[in-house]
């Protein structure tokens, strides 16, 4: 794709190194990206409120870095399937009261497979177990060594609840960056990956991209995937509308037809006629794909009915919120099947869940998964009549563990998530002293203070997180029931008035196999 692509004018500049954060579940991914963004984020940028769109930057005194916001290496290594290289560097994470797990081990593993430096960041200092020396004495088992030991791995103690080293691990690396001597064009036409991309109501395909050379500017005639368009917004993290992005700034682009998957390559063009001929070609080629893999699920099932084998199979629709976390699961499933069990996508796709994907798991016997996603209205309606069960999950590890025991012949999980309230958000109120106040109405079951809770927007969760606080008639309170009026405010996120406040409670079963 040389061709279309402008390499004339070449101002070379050092770039920001683009990180991913990888660890074990529950070692405090999500929380250090968390921490990250509160801390050197939220302060003096314009707007304050910080959205979602893939991958966020930050400024530190020694420039500036940039993390990609899908934790763990599902989503890493569905980048490197389709052979987009977006990580520079991968932060490890590991819980000093924990030490080195199995998905620590793997995680290190896939950052070598890519050839990506890795710096530990041992986690969770703050707690009375924390033990530093074990992991530095685990991760020598995997050759990884701390530089305090003569080895060639940086590694920073912190807590990503207090902040404590946060900033030690972000010089950490601006220095491994700077060794690493990134750089890239900053003028010309931008390519760069896709890192996310979603339907939005309203809106049309979103879709968020990392830029890696070049410039990406309003107005520019872009190839994503198999799909092109012309770019007609460009928003930063912070929903502010910008005129360009240069190398490693992360932009979500309104403007392409479609949602291309995630690691996709995008490149600007200059010829439609050129990007409509590549786009074509992509089409048919991922086209023939989709129908090889029909044809193979059809000679699987013809098997089945043949009684060649004791094979049974596991039928699967999959509904996420975005492309990064639908790619992840499906590379997870694929993994899972063995010879006795096959579990087998039906469908699966980026949206809230609905009545045809209802209709769908009813007739063909399959378990109906919603990642980060609910069901609509009607979806719902339909299966209740049907007596199905919906179920929702918004981590990986959750749902994999789920298939895993429905694959042995058990739906128990370990982990349910139970909704016990839902609040519709009806008025937004702003004051200078008291911050943001949301006008709500309880339309399901019971409101709590203490519980977490999710912010849905369009049948989609936006936020996690906990309320700051929940009154009724201008006192504080612990709950508030169905039908009943509330203001309250959620914890770092300004709602706004059309969301759904959902309460829920994680419940614990036992599992016998
Ligand atoms: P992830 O699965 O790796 O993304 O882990 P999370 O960020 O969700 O963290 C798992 C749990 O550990 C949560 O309950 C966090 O509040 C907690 N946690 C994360 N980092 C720290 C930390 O530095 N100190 C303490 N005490 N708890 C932490």
């Amino acid at each position: 794709l040389q061709y279309a692509v402008d390499e004339r004018s070449s101002n070379i500049q050092t770039r920001p190194p683009v990180v991913t954060i990888m660890g074990h579940v529950d070692h405090g991914k999500t929380s250090l990206l968390d921490k990250i963004r509160e801390t050197k984020v939220a302060n003096g940028e314009a707007g304050g409120i910080t959205q979602h769109i893939g991958a966020y930057h930050v400024k530190t005194d020694r420039g500036v870095i940039t993390f990609l916001d899908t934790p763990g290496h599902a989503a890493f290594s569905a980048m490197r399937s389709r052979g987009a290289q977006a990580t520079d560097i991968v932060v490890l994470v590991v819980a000093a009261d924990d030490g080195m797990m199995p998905q620590t081990a793997e995680a290190i593993d896939h950052a070598r497979a890519a050839g990506t430096p890795i710096i530990v960041a041992i986690n969770k200092m703050d707690k009375p177990g924390a033990d530093p020396d074990r992991v530095l004495n685990e991760l020598t088992t995997k050759e990884v060594v701390s530089e305090e030991w003569g080895g060639d791995t940086p590694m920073a103690r912190i807590s990503a609840k207090t902040g404590e080293g946060i900033e030690d691990l972000l010089e950490f690396i601006s220095l491994q960056a700077e060794l690493m001597e990134l750089e890239a064009p900053l003028d010309g036409a931008a390519q760069g990956v896709v890192i996310e991309s979603r339907l939005e109501k309203g809106r049309g395909p979103v879709v968020s991209v990392l830029v890696k050379k070049g410039t990406l500017k309003q107005g520019d005639l872009v190839l994503a995937g198999e799909h092109y368009g012309k770019v007609r917004a460009l928003t930063d993290e912070h929903g502010q509308r910008i005129k360009s992005a240069g190398p490693s700034i992360p932009v979500e682009i309104l403007g392409l037809p479609e949602t291309p998957a995630a690691g996709s390559e995008f490149l600007v063009v200059t010829d439609e006629k050129k990007a409509r001929e590549v786009a074509d070609f992509r089409t048919n080629r991922e086209r023939e794909r989709q129908l090889e893999r029909q044809n193979a699920m059809r000679l699987e099932s013809m098997f089945d009915q043949m009684g060649q084998g004791d094979v049974s199979f596991l039928n699967i629709v999959l509904k996420t919120d975005v492309r990064g976390s639908l790619e992840a699961l499906l590379a997870a499933l694929n993994e899972l099947s063995t010879d006795e069990v096959k579990v087998r996508v039906i469908s699966s796709g980026v949206g809230p869940i609905s009545e045809s994907d209802v209709t769908l798991a009813e007739s063909s016997e399959a378990v109906l998964l919603g990642f980060n996603v609910r069901a609509d209205a009607t979806a719902r309606r339909k299966a209740d009549t049907a007596n199905m069960d919906i179920r929702y999950y918004s981590v990986i590890y959750g749902l994999i563990d789920d298939v895993k025991s429905a694959m042995s012949g058990m739906l128990a999980p370990e982990h349910r998530e139970k909704i016990l309230g839902v609040a519709d958000v009806r008025e937004v109120f702003r004051s200078s002293k008291f911050g943001a106040a949301a006008g709500c109405m309880v339309v399901e079951g019971t409101i709590y203070r203490n519980k977490p809770i999710r912010v849905l927007r369009d049948d989609q969760v936006i936020f996690t997180g906990q309320l700051q606080s929940l009154r009724r008639y201008k006192e504080d309170v612990n709950e508030v029931r169905t039908g009943m009026e509330c203001g309250l405010a959620v914890r770092g996120y300004d709602v706004e008035a059309g969301d759904k406040i959902e309460v829920f409670e994680i419940q614990e079963f036992a599992r016998t196999i």
